[in-house]
């Protein structure tokens, strides 16, 4: 067994984005900085980020769009101590990445589009300030008390500690690294941790019914309701060989996830396009030769708009002036209030954050300390709270992870 030399020093454990930015924050202090990372490299969820291209950044953050059982107020007072420009101009002039807003949604990605860039330059920043690298190793627990924590590492070394900081994720993607060893650990230290469940990510169709429309995307509104949950999402849906997927299905799936079965059995609502029920009602009913399937085929894909019809018992050639009133309504609910066949979902394997976590009340929100175990500080994903797709869950590890190290180097 050895001991680090220096009992001030600080030890992160989990090189995500959390934690990378955590120990950039920690070093300039001075004190000793020490990294510790599960997998060889570190930044694996950055590295498949947004489609590889790692979207950095919202356009804006709506503290109201995270989900958490915390109260609200929490989770805006940790937001609000990094605000988002101030994040930008880290990301553009600290690490020089250049970030460039996607023109229709406004989320900032890295002007390379590479989102290795982003996960190297934060390694990059944290090594050139000092941070020790202990890549390629794992953290086995974390025991003392205030002022004397002692890590063990695999391989039975032991890093005594002035603080810890624990950014190891939740249970998203365990191919990345995290299986829950935070939660754990503060479940071990005596704190509540809300419970875990996946969130953000795709949902499965048994059966496939809608198989034959593979690859078709649309912009849809969504409405998930179950055991007193609400969400709602207006954003890209996308149909999969396994079930549905894109922004809206991904935002609305943790009511799913938290309702999949019982008496509360989430359900989802589907408007496929931004005509409602009124305005379909009207452009449907007007005495016109002109076919059902074309007026449809001006909002939505051809693909999306035969199976509509062959749903609601519509022949595909029928001209409006035919339409009978019954046959109207049965197709507008289709349209409007399109109940969603979801039988099930890709669970942890492929959701983007981990809903539940930490309880916030039980951290400092100023410096996310422990209030269970001082000198222990949780940040990311770890905690009680995520956002919807675009930019939210990594607004969310840096603002915290950067809170967290800050405050360490201060203990
Ligand atoms: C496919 C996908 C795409 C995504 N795209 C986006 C996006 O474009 N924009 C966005 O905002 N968010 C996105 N997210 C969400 C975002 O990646 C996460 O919210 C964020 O990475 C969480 O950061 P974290 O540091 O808290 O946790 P993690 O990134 O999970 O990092 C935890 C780290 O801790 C390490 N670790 C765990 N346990 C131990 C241990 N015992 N010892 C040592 N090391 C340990 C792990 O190896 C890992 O490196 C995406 C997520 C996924 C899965």
């Amino acid at each position: 067994m050895t001991a680090e030399a220096d009992p001030r020093a600080i030890v992160v454990v989990g090189a995500g984005a959390a934690g990378l930015m955590a120990a950039a924050h920690a070093a300039p202090s001075g004190r000793p900085v020490v990294l510790v990372e599960g997998t060889p490299d570190g930044g694996r969820k950055v590295l498949i980020s947004g489609g590889g291209r790692c979207n950095i950044l919202p356009s804006h953050l709506e503290p109201a769009r995270f989900v958490s059982e915390s109260p609200p107020h929490l989770v805006r007072r940790l937001l609000a101590a990094w605000p988002l420009r101030d994040q930008r101009q880290y990301f553009e002039l600290d690490l020089a990445i250049r970030l460039v807003r996607e023109p229709e949604t406004g989320k900032l990605f890295p002007a390379s589009n590479r989102a290795r860039e982003v996960r190297d330059r934060l390694v990059t920043a944290a090594r050139e300030r000092g941070v020790q690298c202990r890549f390629g190793r794992r953290v086995l627990g974390v025991t003392g008390g205030e002022g004397r924590w002692e890590v063990r590492l695999d391989g039975g070394e032991v890093i005594a500690a002035r603080a810890v900081v624990i950014t190891t994720g939740g249970l998203s993607v365990p191919a990345t690294g995290s299986d829950g060893f935070g939660l754990n650990l503060a479940r071990e230290l005596g704190h509540r941790v809300e419970p875990t469940y996946p969130a953000l990510t795709p949902l499965l169709a048994g059966t496939a019914p809608h198989v034959a429309l593979a690859g078709v995307t649309v912009t849809a509104i969504l409405e998930a309701r179950g055991g007193g949950l609400t969400a709602t999402a207006r954003d890209g849906f996308l149909f999969t060989h396994r079930g549905y997927s894109g922004p809206a299905v991904l935002d609305v799936s943790h009511v799913v996830t938290r309702h999949r079965d019982g008496p509360d059995r989430a359900r989802i609502r589907v408007q496929w396009c931004g005509v409602d029920a009124a305005a379909w009602e009207a452009r449907l009913t007007t005495r016109s030769p002109q076919q059902v399937a074309t007026v449809l085929r001006e909002e939505l894909p051809a693909r999306l708009v035969e199976r509509l019809l062959l749903e609601s018992g519509v022949p595909a050639d029928t001209q409006l002036a035919q339409l009978p009133r019954e046959a109207r309504r049965a197709l507008v609910e289709r349209l409007c209030r399109y109940e969603l066949p979801w039988t099930s979902d890709e669970g942890y394997k492929k959701a983007e954050v981990t809903g539940g976590g930490v309880a916030l009340g039980e951290v400092e929100p100023a410096t996310l300390e422990s209030r269970r175990a001082p000198g222990i500080y949780f940040a990311g994903e770890v905690l009680d709270a995520f956002g919807p797709i675009g930019g939210y869950n990594f607004a969310w590890a840096w603002v915290t992870g950067r809170s967290a190290g800050l405050a360490a180097a201060r203990k």
